[in-house]
């Protein structure tokens, strides 16, 4: 492990310049009063980062940057006929000695020059490491004045073990010797993998029902009201830092008990809402889903439990603060309806936490089950699902789900705030067991989901379906900054309450206000590192929503694993989904202008003014809605020059007639590839199983598809079919 101390000088030496590059002090306008201050505390910051690049995979970038013959791209650089590629290759120590005048020119041709293709994700990828760190809190809470949210309680392990959910005793046992879980009442019902809105709504109905059940979750099992769940990083896949393979989009998806319920920010779209139900009524149209199982009466019925269960609330106009006013008056005035949310969040100030009001799947669907004293939820949290073991029959073809293996995992114990081995199994980090199970659904979600059917299908031909991970749904979303005169303080009060659904159904986008601490604002603004210091020193000034993408499927954005088993996500946009994009990119600045905003900063560095001399290390902010035009006809959506984030990952285990279409049949169970009929006790209940995007926020409709799922299987799901011919 490096420390500051032992960093090669040259490395440190680029690391500086670089936070200079972003943060350059000497120019910024800080008001003198505080500037010793804020340089003393950039310095530590600073440093922190170096320390932090030390040991993370960031640093063969500042390695590149020193010693430029390391870089992927160094001969193509050499053939580079600009001024700044040249000082840069000729310079010592590389980027760390170059002269200031040529290092926001080098920038820009990295991120606009001919060898853009390549090098644009390299300087996109150092942009963001360098905001992201120098805006944290440190500097921000000074600079902005902000007050920022508290994550942690007080004392947050003290507060876990108070209020640590009261397990009676586990019915788990763990047998060393043949290195296999089993349950003391005799065989495990069900096997549920995964603990997010899909998978709790199967274990709470099943467990309800009086089957046995036991869940596996990969990630750590937080005692609810400790902290705030809500985007924290390690409660997230891959920290919070995950990106599609060429970086363009910004991934985020839950890995804790609860899954995304436990770090999204809970807005309820219901499944009856208009968007939703076209998406069902095509499904339905397709043979894809039963009409009479998938009723607007029956899943009413559904949702209403669903609601009942999990606690869902509607805002109340008088809650809002200006942050969401932006968004319902921007709406109002462009001859739209904006709607308030229903969210899934106790009343303000009515939660029995002071740091989190989230009414999650872990806390509303599991705690309750685990606690039935006569039949437990058993749940192995901490421990990740590497594959599904089957038995084949004699004609070679034919398989059933036998259990699963699964790998125990070093628990998340930082702040002594998480239930470790909530079943008592005592099995060390690190090693692999294996539990037998009837049956198993699989609710890992769609990375997950799709990462365990790709592993699995390495050692079982049967389940080998080329249509898994396929059609990948992201709903991308570009996040809309408001500059205006009057103070808004965002994070003041309830975020993120209204939207707009009026062009969800068709074109397919819907907007929805946004929040967020300056280190994300940070990331949006373009420009040079003075632009972005313009622009988040505003940040009390500052609005945001989004507007969301509901994209088309296309083979090409996938779910795929790498040499090393590694999850990849490849995603682009496709050309008829960017000219909607583009549109709703357009009503939504105008809809920013109309509540008021005197600026409005999208996040893109693309010349999407057409101006001439353009350069991308000069920002463009708009300053009338009428260039909302020149925005609909220019912006490209190009990777690394455009920043689109996406929470909704969905429909990579789609639903099909059979295994040439879908990845699981109309009643969720695996098409077995060879037979062509479906393994009879492997089913997924998650957001991978929808045909195509569900059309709004996903959340209220996987719980409900889940319940309904458990209906069906509770009353007896018809016997394993073959795929219909000819599909
Ligand atoms: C930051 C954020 C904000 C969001 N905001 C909203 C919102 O406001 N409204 C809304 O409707 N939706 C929102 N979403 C999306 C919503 O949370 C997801 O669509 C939903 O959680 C998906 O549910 P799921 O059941 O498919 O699986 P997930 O919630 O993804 O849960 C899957 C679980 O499986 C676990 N897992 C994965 N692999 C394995 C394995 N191999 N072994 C064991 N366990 C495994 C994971 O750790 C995870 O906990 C948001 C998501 C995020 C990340």
């Amino acid at each position: 492990m490096n420390t500051v101390k032992d960093i090669d000088p040259n490395i440190a030496k680029t690391h500086a310049v670089l936070f200079d590059t972003w943060f350059p002090i000497e120019q910024l306008p800080i008001p003198p009063a505080i500037a010793p201050d804020i340089a003393n505390i950039a310095a530590q910051v600073s440093a922190g980062m170096l320390q932090a690049f030390s040991q993370s995979g960031f640093f063969p970038v500042l390695i590149g940057l020193t010693y430029p013959t390391k870089l992927p791209f160094y001969t193509q650089l050499q053939s580079s006929q600009n001024p700044a590629v040249q000082a840069f290759l000729k310079a010592t120590g590389g980027y760390g000695g170059l002269a200031v005048c040529d290092r926001h020119p080098l920038f820009s041709y990295l991120f606009d020059g001919d060898l853009a293709v390549v090098t644009a994700q390299f300087a996109m990828i150092i942009r963001e490491a360098y905001l992201s760190g120098i805006w944290d809190l440190p500097l921000a809470v000074p600079i902005t004045e902000i007050q920022p949210p508290q994550v942690f309680m007080q004392n947050p392990e003290i507060y876990a073990k108070r209020h640590a959910p009261v397990l009676p005793p586990s019915h788990l046992r763990y047998d060393a010797a043949t290195q296999t879980i089993q349950h003391q009442d005799g065989a495990i019902d069900y096997l549920v993998i995964g603990s997010g809105p899909g998978g709790a709504a199967v274990c709470h109905e099943l467990q309800k029902a009086g089957k046995r059940v036991v869940l596996i979750e990969k990630g750590p099992f937080v005692v609810w009201g400790s902290m705030d769940t809500r985007s924290y990083s390690r409660l997230l896949f891959r920290n919070d830092q995950a990106s599609t393979v060429t970086n363009s989009v910004i991934i985020r998806s839950g890995e804790t008990m609860g899954g995304g319920s436990t770090v999204n920010i809970d807005l309820a779209f219901s499944p009856l809402a208009a968007t939703i139900q076209s998406r069902i009524g095509q499904w339905i149209a397709q043979g894809l889903l039963d009409a009479e199982e998938y009723s607007p009466e029956k899943i009413a019925v559904a949702y209403q439990r669903v609601r009942q269960d999990i606690g869902t609330r509607e805002v109340s106009q008088d809650e809002l603060n200006q942050d969401n006013q932006v968004l319902w008056n921007g709406a109002k005035a462009f001859g739209v309806d904006p709607s308030l949310y229903h969210l899934n969040r106790f009343p303000t100030g009515l939660s029995p936490s002071p740091v989190d009001d989230k009414l999650d799947a872990a806390r509303q669907l599991l705690r309750k089950a685990m606690q039935d004293t006569a039949n437990p939820l058993g749940v192995i949290c901490d421990a990740s699902v590497d594959q599904i073991q089957f038995t084949t029959e004699s004609d070679g073809k034919t398989v059933q789900a036998t259990g699963v293996a699964l790998t125990i995992n070093s628990p998340w114990t930082d702040y002594g705030n998480t239930v470790v081995d909530p079943s008592n199994l005592q099995i060390p980090p690190g090693t692999t067991v294996s539990i037998a199970a009837n049956a198993v659904v699989l609710a890992a979600g769609t990375i997950g989901t799709t990462r365990v059917l790709l592993n699995s299908a390495k050692s079982t031909p049967a389940i080998a379906n080329s249509r898994i991970g396929k059609g990948l749904i992201l709903h991308p979303s570009v996040p809309l900054i408001g500059i205006f005169d009057q103070t808004i303080n965002l994070l003041e009060g309830l975020d993120s309450a209204t939207f707009v659904e009026a062009f969800g159904p068709t074109p397919g986008f819907i907007y929805e206000t946004m929040g967020g601490l300056p280190a994300y604002g940070a990331l949006l603004v373009p420009g040079n590192g003075q632009d972005v210091y313009n622009a988040v020193s505003q940040f009390g000034n500052c609005a945001g929503f989004g507007t969301m993408l509901v994209d088309t499927p296309s083979d090409d954005n996938c779910v795929s694993l790498d040499d090393q088993g590694n999850v990849m996500v490849q995603y682009n946009l496709s050309e008829p989904d960017k000219q909607r994009f583009r549109a709703g990119v357009a009503i939504g600045i105008r809809m920013m202008f109309m509540a008021g905003a005197k600026q409005v900063i999208i996040p893109s560095n693309e010349n999407f003014l057409n101006l001439p001399n353009f350069d991308p290390m000069v920002g463009v902010v708009l300053t009338e809605s009428s260039q909302a035009d020149l925005v609909e006809q220019n912006l490209q959506f190009i990777p690394n020059r455009t920043l689109l984030t996406a929470a909704h990952l969905q429909a990579t285990n789609k639903i099909g007639l059979s295994p040439n279409q879908g990845v699981v049949s109309t009643n969720q169970r695996v098409w077995n590839v060879l037979t062509g009929a479906e393994v009879p006790n492997l089913y997924v209940m998650d957001s991978s199983i929808f045909p195509t995007s569900v059309g709004a926020n996903p959340m209220q409709s996987i719980y409900t598809f889940a319940y309904l799922f458990c209906d069906r299987l509770l009353q007896g799901m018809e016997q394993p079919q073959n795929a219909i011919a000819a599909t």
